[in-house]
């Protein structure tokens, strides 16, 4: 085995994110040696890294030469130039997860067709080259309001996705490929990580379920372990273990799923890298996501998946209302409450609904995480400085 720690042996990784400054926590953990490519000179990720680089994660020449610099190359964000990965790939660089996987998946026609090709459960849906070929099949009944819209590419955190119910609706939406979906009216939005390394040794993390603001229609708290009957939970674990195998997959996938009103388990999307539904891992998991997503592409043994105890993350997003340099309203007296551990990404600026943290709550039993999860909720305010509402 090829040692990792302490040596000349190099990981980059693509994208220097928030993601990507939790997974270095991981390899200084472990002494191991990284190289970080990200466009912006203030990158959450400069700090952490051995070897930073500032360019565009979709040029070819970029990512390629960035990529001939590394032993083992993986990214934390899925917006990166394809083709630099396979050529990489094919010069003996090591990628993972594989740039075949991150090629579906960059693009929701191709990653649904997927589902359907390997007998996976995932909603109707129908492809279109064009957003205005739509008009057509409503026209031929081939199509019926409601329907979710879907870009089919660069879609990203629910930029690319709306509910369309009347023809003016869908007048807003760009002319580009997309898909069209039924509508699942869903009992709950849940999640399975499952980790792989090239062994093919397995595991996947306890089912976690977002719970919804019950008006905005936006993810307030995610839940593990998601509160849903046993045989759910092991519906959900095993299908989300075949999807990883479908996609011979190496390295984290995360995978989104919908709990119908009656128990079926669709998959609505796969994400082949560390995911917001794993935070609270770190606190609250025998081994994080991010200690894993190593782990495995590295072919290390894997790490207990387990939980310690009761987690559950609320995101931190810029308020409405507040642009400019962030200050963290209240953060001491979240500190005070039991449990509770904030994560401060280190984006300088704060803009409306923009990710700047996430806070993870801790405790034996989930229901009292939960009731603290909304006092958190109730108190933190990311707004900006000078206070000057925009
Ligand atoms: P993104 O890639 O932007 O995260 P998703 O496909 O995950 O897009 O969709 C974002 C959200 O929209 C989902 O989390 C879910 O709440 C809702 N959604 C997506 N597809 C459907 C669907 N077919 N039926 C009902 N709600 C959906």
């Amino acid at each position: 085995m090829a040692n990792y720690f302490s040596s000349e042996f190099k990981l980059g990784i693509l994208g220097g994110g928030q993601l990507g400054k939790m997974l270095l926590n991981e390899t200084r953990k472990f002494d191991i040696y990284t190289c970080v490519l990200d466009p912006s000179a203030e990158a959450p990720c400069k700090i952490a890294s051995n070897e930073f680089y500032q360019g565009d994660l979709m040029d070819f020449d970029t990512v390629y030469s960035f990529g001939k610099k590394v032993d083992v190359l993986t990214f934390e964000i899925e917006n990166v130039n394809v083709d630099a990965l396979h050529k990489l790939e094919k010069e003996g660089v090591t990628v993972y997860p594989s740039p075949k996987t991150l090629e579906t998946i960059q693009n929701k026609a191709k990653q649904k067709l997927f589902y359907v090709d390997h007998d996976i459960p995932t909603a109707d849906f129908t492809r279109f080259a064009y957003t205005n070929e739509i008009q057509t099949a409503l026209k031929n009944e081939t199509l019926s309001f409601p329907f979710v819209w879907k870009s089919a590419q660069f879609g990203y955190d629910g930029m690319g996705v709306k509910v369309v119910r009347t023809y003016a609706d869908l007048e807003e939406l760009p002319n580009v490929e997309c898909i069209t979906e039924e509508m699942v009216p869903f009992k709950n939005e849940l999640a399975v990580i499952v980790v792989r390394n090239p062994n093919g040794d397995m595991k996947t993390y306890p089912v976690v379920e977002m719970e919804f603001h019950p008006t905005a229609n936006q993810v307030e708290y995610v839940i593990c372990p998601a509160r849903i009957p046993d045989e759910i939970a092991k519906k959900a674990s095993f299908i989300a273990l075949k999807t990883s195998m479908a996609y011979d997959h190496v390295g984290l996938l995360a995978v989104e799923m919908f709990q119908t009103q009656d128990d079926e388990i669709l998959v609505n999307e796969v994400a082949p890298r560390p995911h917001n539904s794993g935070h609270y891992s770190i606190e609250a998991s025998y081994t994080s996501q991010f200690e894993q997503h190593v782990r495995a592409i590295l072919n290390l043994p894997l790490g207990n998946t387990e939980s310690k105890v009761g987690g559950i993350m609320v995101n931190l997003v810029g308020a409405e209302g507040y642009t400019g340099e962030v200050q963290y309203e209240h953060i001491e007296r979240i500190m005070n409450m039991p449990g509770v551990t904030p994560h401060i990404y280190g984006k300088k600026q704060t803009r409306p609904f923009r990710k700047m943290g996430h806070v993870t709550i801790v405790d034996e039993d989930i229901n009292e995480a939960r009731k603290v999860a909304e006092e958190v909720k109730k108190t933190i305010r990311v707004i900006a400085k000078d206070n000057t509402l925009n």
